[in-house]
């Protein structure tokens, strides 16, 4: 069976957690979509570690962890992040990369970083790895896929020099930086090679054959549904499809094989990069949720920023959870709530002085205020509990009250950073 783990909202929902939880009972692990820009923590009994590249499984010996061709591959990344993996004392983890995923290329980062550069006040907020320019040219067919570095010479050199011309134009009359050089760019695939060798396979084909000897496969998603490029905050948006239907695409399966959709959704709202973010909240008030978020408060993974923070977006999580095909709820840190006296959520806009609970398109979105309800603070630590009959009262009546706007089951909540912090219901 396939399952898909997915965000509802900004991303940093949570989901490197669940993932790993639920790799617990899991074969194999694929990430198909996204690159090195985001990050998942986990915290286990190796300790605490920050994955951009490797999916959240590499920590069982019992799993194979696999890069899908939907994903921006960044080879010394990946490389790096198993070394330092092994080098933790966790054991060296099985891993596949597909012939088929394309290499985040050394200009696709400059180009990334130039253009936040000439952009300045009017950027996206990139975090500068290179997966615009790479989803860019992976769709105007100027890409590499890693089958390529295992061509000839020749045909590598010739394609790199034809592409080398077209970005040189940019690099020289737009960014006016030094012109990118194809022998140096072609030494540089040929170090990827290297690492990149043990790993490389037909993914499409070893799920294939693993979903008919009954394997358990989880995909696991990175960002959420309001980064979707399509069905997102665009242009605000990340440049690879977040949604559980791209699942099928990234890992090179078929879409019905996908039984389950585990979507991530956070007990509070936090962002990262710029556009619209109706139930946002500033001051010492942001402050505080920001400091107590999470684990180890609310930044960055890949970049270290400070995280935008907000309320509970009921319009946005409804949302974010019909766009993936939610069958099931993860409801994650919780347990950061319960310093709260009263508990803001945000459970409608107001735009152009009508008020609504569907999530609009961007233009809309910009203009919308958040219409706020307050329920009552459960005031204590809920780390811990283990059943939900456990919980206080005041909390079990927020899990139901968003349960209830949002329209979805919650079958899992999350009330701490570690694997067994877990409530089913
Ligand atoms: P992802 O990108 O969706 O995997 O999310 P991140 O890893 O960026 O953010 C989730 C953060 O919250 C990590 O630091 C997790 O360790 C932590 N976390 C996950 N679930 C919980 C929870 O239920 N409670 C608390 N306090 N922290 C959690």
């Amino acid at each position: 069976m396939v399952k898909a783990i997915v965000g509802a909202n900004w991303g940093d929902e949570g989901k490197g957690k669940i993932t790993d939880m639920l790799a617990k009972e899991s074969d194999i692990i694929v990430r198909f979509q996204g690159g090195a820009n985001a990050g998942h923590t986990i915290v286990n009994d190796y300790g605490k570690f920050a994955l951009h590249t490797l999916p959240s499984g590499v920590f069982y010996d019992h799993t194979t962890s696999i890069l899908g061709n939907g994903v921006a591959l960044n080879i010394p990344v990946l490389f790096g992040e198993i070394q330092e993996l092994v080098k933790r004392g966790v054991p060296q983890p099985k891993i596949l990369v597909s012939d088929r995923a394309q290499m985040v290329m050394p200009y696709h980062i400059l180009l990334d970083a130039y253009e936040e550069e000439r952009l300045a006040g009017k950027s996206f907020g990139s975090t500068k790895s290179g997966i615009a320019p790479f989803y860019s040219d992976k769709y105007a067919k100027i890409g590499f896929q890693v089958s390529e570095l295992f061509t000839s010479r020749e045909a590598l050199m010739d394609k790199i020099t034809r592409v080398c011309e077209l970005k040189n134009i940019l690099m020289e009359h737009l960014y006016h930086k030094p012109a990118l050089k194809p022998e140096e760019i072609f030494q540089e695939l040929m170090s990827y090679k290297k690492m990149v060798e043990p790993y490389v396979c037909d993914v499409s084909a070893y799920l294939y054959q693993a979903l008919k000897e009954g394997k358990e496969v989880l995909l696991e998603g990175q960002l959420g549904s309001l980064k979707d490029p399509d069905h997102g905050i665009y242009p605000m948006v990340t440049s690879s499809s977040t949604l559980a239907g791209y699942g099928a695409i990234g890992a090179g399966i078929p879409p019905y094989e996908i039984k389950k959709i585990i979507t991530v959704v956070k007990a509070y709202s936090s962002a990262v990069g710029a556009g619209a973010f109706v139930s946002e909240i500033f001051g010492e008030e942001a402050d505080e949720l920001r400091r107590r978020g999470g684990d180890g408060g609310e930044y960055g993974v890949t970049t270290g920023r400070p995280r935008r923070m907000g309320w509970f977006d009921t319009v946005a999580s409804k949302y974010g959870c019909r766009v993936q095909g939610t069958t099931d709820v993860a409801f994650t840190v919780l347990d950061v709530l319960g310093y709260l006296d009263e508990i803001p959520v945000c459970t409608a806009y107001e735009i152009d002085g009508e008020r609504t609970t569907e999530f609009p398109v961007t233009a809309k979105l910009e203009k919308a205020k958040p219409v706020l309800e307050t329920l009552p603070g459960w005031k204590c630590d809920i780390r811990g509990i283990r059943k939900y009959e456990d919980l206080p009262e005041n909390c079990r009546k927020y899990i139901e009250f968003v349960e209830k706007k949002i329209g979805f089951p919650i079958t899992m909540v999350s009330n701490g950073p570690g694997r067994e912090d877990i409530i089913y219901r």
